[in-house]
């Protein structure tokens, strides 16, 4: 590639000085209200919010849907960090390092040959159609938003201080990162005693991550020699996604060191003696039983919500607390002009990394076929997903659950699961074949 090429690829934002975009938008005109935003160029703009497994993919694939697009994608972080494969390098497994699951953004925005700015969307006006950021103000013609979700510690913890408080020492680590740095530091410095891994209620990021994080950080203490016990507290009656599969690996692995609770409901946390007291459901007695539990350490993970990007741009929720959407598509039932996808939508998928992709290839290829005046068959080309969890070390064995998505006016969207529950060494070799694949899809 050019000189010349590289610059035509980042746009006009960036093609007067080779200035990185984020330090040229600090000298363009802030969004206020009479001011007009930065509009670079008479291209069709997309701006993508979100530079995850959605928006990444979006992003790359809409260029290729309709190469005349400006595509923009901006971004808070600086590296993309991985969820996928995360549990698997908690536990210690096949040597997988931070790097595996550490990307540039840089790369793939060449490559793919959109524009790429890491700043913080801080408003979005729907009738302006501008995207704030802590930098600038964009123009766009379609949004598309793939902003992932945040935590709601108000379902758990009344009180504020200590819902940052168990933030700060305990994080959930379902958000890439520094979290989970911090789970890993914890497993490796335990030194016995429970830990106690809870199981978010509602729908949440990845139903099977905190059954294959127990499992994972049980094979830890197990190969390590650590006199620790995981105690999983679930509010379900059984695991959310691939139950016997998980059950029976707790029970036959992993004897004495987990311990599986089901409805077992939060009631509160006490920092100082370290206990969290729970009530379960006694099915004999048909009544709620307390108890109180002590803990060494605790990764606790509490229901989810959509990222507050959402909240900022005003769209409308469904029951469930997810973007409605159009469907069998991805456009807002708001406004039809921003598309959401990934864990932040409202249609009834598992909220996964390879969901979020398969969505992605789908929104850039119907938003691609519209913003060349031509349409685009959905329910043709509906999403799928397979998800893999990883349950021992040595052999590497694992499990997985796969979803094809059907469509009909009448009954609307609809998921149907099959699931290999029974451990095996295919589907453990399988995790990394599928993590490089996706992971290259993306970046
Ligand atoms: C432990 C764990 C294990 C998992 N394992 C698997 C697995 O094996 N397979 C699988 O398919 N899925 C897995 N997942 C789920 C997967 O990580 C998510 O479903 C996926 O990341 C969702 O993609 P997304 O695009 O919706 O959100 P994300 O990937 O979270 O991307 C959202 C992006 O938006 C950015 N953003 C948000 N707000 C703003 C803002 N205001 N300004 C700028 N940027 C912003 C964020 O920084 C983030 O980069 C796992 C998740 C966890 C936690």
């Amino acid at each position: 590639m050019t000189r010349r090429d590289l610059l035509k690829g980042l746009g006009t934002v960036a093609a007067s000085s080779t200035l990185p975009l984020s330090l040229q938008a600090a000298t363009l005109p802030k969004c206020t209200t009479g001011k007009k935003p930065l509009n670079t160029s008479n291209k069709t703009r997309v701006i993508v919010c979100g530079g995850g497994f959605g928006g990444l993919t979006t992003a790359r694939y809409l260029k290729e849907s309709n190469p005349a697009l400006e595509v923009l994608l901006i971004e808070q972080n600086r590296t993309f960090v991985s969820c996928p494969y995360s549990n698997i390098w908690l536990g210690g497994v096949d040597n997988v390092s931070l790097e595996d699951l550490s990307f540039d953004y840089l790369s793939a925005s060449i490559k793919y040959r959109y524009n790429l700015i890491h700043e913080v969307i801080t408003d979005i006006d729907k009738k302006a159609q501008t995207v704030t950021t802590n930098n600038a103000c964009y123009h766009y013609d379609y949004l598309v938003l793939s902003p992932g979700i945040d935590y709601d510690y108000s379902q758990l913890f009344a009180d504020i201080s200590i819902a940052k408080a168990v933030y700060t020492h305990y994080p959930p680590a379902m958000k890439p990162g520094s979290e989970h740095l911090r789970l890993k530091k914890a497993i490796e410095n335990f030194q016995g005693g429970n830990f106690i891994i809870t199981v978010p209620s509602g729908t949440y990021r990845c139903p099977p991550a905190p059954y294959e994080r127990a499992c994972m950080i049980a094979y830890y203490f197990k190969t390590h020699g650590i006199k620790g016990k995981v105690v999983l507290l679930d509010p379900r009656e059984k695991p959310a996604t691939k139950a016997k599969g998980f059950l029976e690996s707790f029970q036959t692995l992993y004897r004495g060191y987990i311990e599986y609770i089901p409805t077992a409901e939060i009631k509160g946390i006490d920092l100082k003696t370290k206990h969290v007291n729970i009530e379960t459901f006694q099915t004999k007695t048909l009544s709620y039983v307390p108890k109180s539990i002590a803990f060494s350490y605790a990764n606790i993970i509490p229901p989810m919500k959509p990222a507050k990007l959402i909240d900022i741009a005003g769209l409308e929720c469904n029951e469930s607390g997810w973007v409605k959407l159009k469907a069998p598509g991805f456009e807002s039932v708001t406004d039809d002009k921003i598309y959401v996808l990934g864990d932040a939508g409202g249609h009834p998928f598992p909220k996964s990394g390879h969901m979020a992709n398969s969505c992605g290839h789908v929104v850039a290829k119907e938003l691609g076929a519209r913003t060349l005046g031509k349409t685009f068959d959905i329910a043709a080309h509906l999403p799928g997903n397979i998800c893999y969890s990883m349950v021992n070390g040595t052999p590497k064995e694992g499990i997985w659950v796969s979803h094809s998505v059907s469509f009909s006016k009448n009954t609307g969207l609809k998921a149907r699961s099959e699931a290999m529950v029974q451990r095996n060494k295919e589907t453990g070799n399988a995790i990394a074949s599928w993590y490089h694949g996706i992971t290259s899809d993306m970046l």
